[in-house]
């Protein structure tokens, strides 16, 4: 399929990409109909387990399904940096699960699973409870590894340095941090080497909290330092910065001083190769892998990751167990919501499928990430995915960047875009 990228943007922002593409395969008929229900348990109620569950009961209504998911209300991660920048609140970023109950039928608990026995088809909540599914689907989102920076702990992080890569009590210690900062302090950001949840997302976080810092604490400067050579949007970010922020951000690559070797958390000090960097606010992200409860279950590879079948998002490791989001391995897919979303949908066609006895229908894998770089200046990426003998793969001429040379109308555009965006993700998944 070929689709320019214009249309492509204006499906998304139209919220109707899923269906667009042709994504569920299959046919409206409820297999169920007189017999026994079947029941499909979800693993998190983040982007891909609350879209899956959603979209389950929407492609056969005959289907029991229950989301298990710990938080009364999800925070999402995206629009999080708007938080930072001080262009949205909490409250705006913050949806419950009342309408996936009550509009779709979805059974909702409040609980944490704590195992999995792929053997008896069960999985145990923390409460104590045992619930049997004849399919499971986990989408648990990412876990960090704390001693990837020697210093760093999730003690530290929960207290002093926050990563504020899971949305919620995070991003205010963040956010209360820039607020009690002098001006002219120094925020050092530290983003993680490939792959981890949202490539574009630190640099968004440094142009938000420029945007920030610029009318607030004008004489600030923020310094990212990099475990990589280069990062998303590079391009885009790099001129952004220096039209809206000149002189206040600073990136170091890896090899340019950028890695850090150890951090001191009482001195605020990071060791790098080419010397101490101190930060008044110190903000690392450390390097990731799968949720923890997708270790517990046994579906995670030696990379700490799930991997799964890209038809139908099961298991390669247990059958009947589909891993969705952040945590499996989806080939060219970043780790984005909408790419999670995304395959939630595709992963609940395939069961519906699965569970008549059919095949799952080829699919088609959307994702579209928009970055704010000041409050009229938006940049997105954005792909369209097949499936291919080596996994998923890009659609070649598919997608494609906000062009280098993007008229101001333009930027402010994307910048409107990505509001859409916003809204109309979480109206699909949550509402
Ligand atoms: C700063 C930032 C900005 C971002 N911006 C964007 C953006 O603009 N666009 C975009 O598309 N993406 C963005 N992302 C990425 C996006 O947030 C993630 O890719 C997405 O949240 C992944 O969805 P998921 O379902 O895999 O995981 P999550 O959304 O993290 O959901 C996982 C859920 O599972 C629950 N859970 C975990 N373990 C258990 C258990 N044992 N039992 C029950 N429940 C459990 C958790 O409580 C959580 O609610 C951003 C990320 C960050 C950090």
């Amino acid at each position: 399929m070929s689709i320019s990228r214009r249309d492509f943007n204006k499906l998304l922002v139209s919220g109707v990409a899923g269906s667009a593409f042709g994504l569920f395969g299959m046919t409206g008929t409820s297999f169920a109909a007189g017999g026994a229900k079947k029941h499909v348990v979800v693993v998190g109620g983040g982007f891909g387990g609350a879209a899956t569950a959603k979209y389950l009961r929407k492609l056969d209504p005959s289907l029991a399904v229950t989301l298990i998911e710990p938080k009364a209300a999800y925070v999402t991660c995206p629009f999080s940096n708007w938080v930072l920048g001080g262009l949205k609140t909490m409250k705006d970023i913050t949806h419950t699960y009342a309408a996936l109950h009550a509009k779709h039928g979805v059974n909702v608990i409040a609980d944490r699973v704590v195992a999995v026995d792929p053997a008896k088809g069960t999985v145990k909540l923390s409460g104590g409870k045992t619930i049997g599914y004849d399919r499971l689907v986990v989408s648990p989102g990412i876990d960090f590894k704390f001693d990837a920076i020697p210093g760093y702990s999730q003690k530290i992080a929960e207290s002093k340095i926050p990563h504020a890569w899971q949305a919620g009590p995070q991003t205010l210690l963040l956010q209360r941090q820039l607020h009690a900062m002098k001006n002219g302090g120094t925020v050092v950001i530290c983003p993680p080497d490939n792959p981890f949840r949202c490539p574009p997302g630190p640099y968004e976080r440094a142009s938000l909290v420029a945007h920030y810092l610029k009318a607030n604490k004008p004489k600030s400067k923020i310094i990212i330092l990099d475990a990589k050579e280069k990062f998303s949007k590079q391009g885009l970010f790099t001129k952004g910065w220096e039209r809206l922020y000149p002189g206040m951000i600073e990136w170091r690559s890896a090899t340019g001083g950028g890695k850090v070797l150890k951090l001191d958390a009482d001195k605020m000090t990071l060791e790098t190769d080419l010397g101490a960097v101190k930060g008044d606010v110190i903000n690392i992200i450390p390097a990731q892998k799968a949720g923890k409860i997708a270790f517990d279950a046994g579906l995670t590879n030696e990379k700490g990751w799930c991997p799964i079948n890209p038809s139908s998002f099961e298991s390669t490791i247990h059958k009947g167990i589909h891993i969705v989001g952040d945590a499996c391995v989806a080939g060219a897919m970043p780790k984005s919501g909408f790419a999670a979303s995304s395959q939630g949908k595709v992963a609940a066609a395939a069961i519906v499928n699965l569970l008549r006895g059919q095949e799952p229908a080829p699919p088609s894998l959307v994702n579209t990430c928009y970055s704010l770089i000041g409050p009229k200046y938006g940049v997105s990426v954005a792909g369209v995915y097949q499936l291919s003998a080596t996994g998923i793969v890009d659609i070649p001429g598919s997608g494609g960047l906000t062009p280098a040379d993007a008229s101001d109308d333009q930027l402010e555009q994307e910048a409107l875009f990505a509001e859409g965006w916003y809204t109309n993700i979480c109206k699909d998944i949550w509402g």
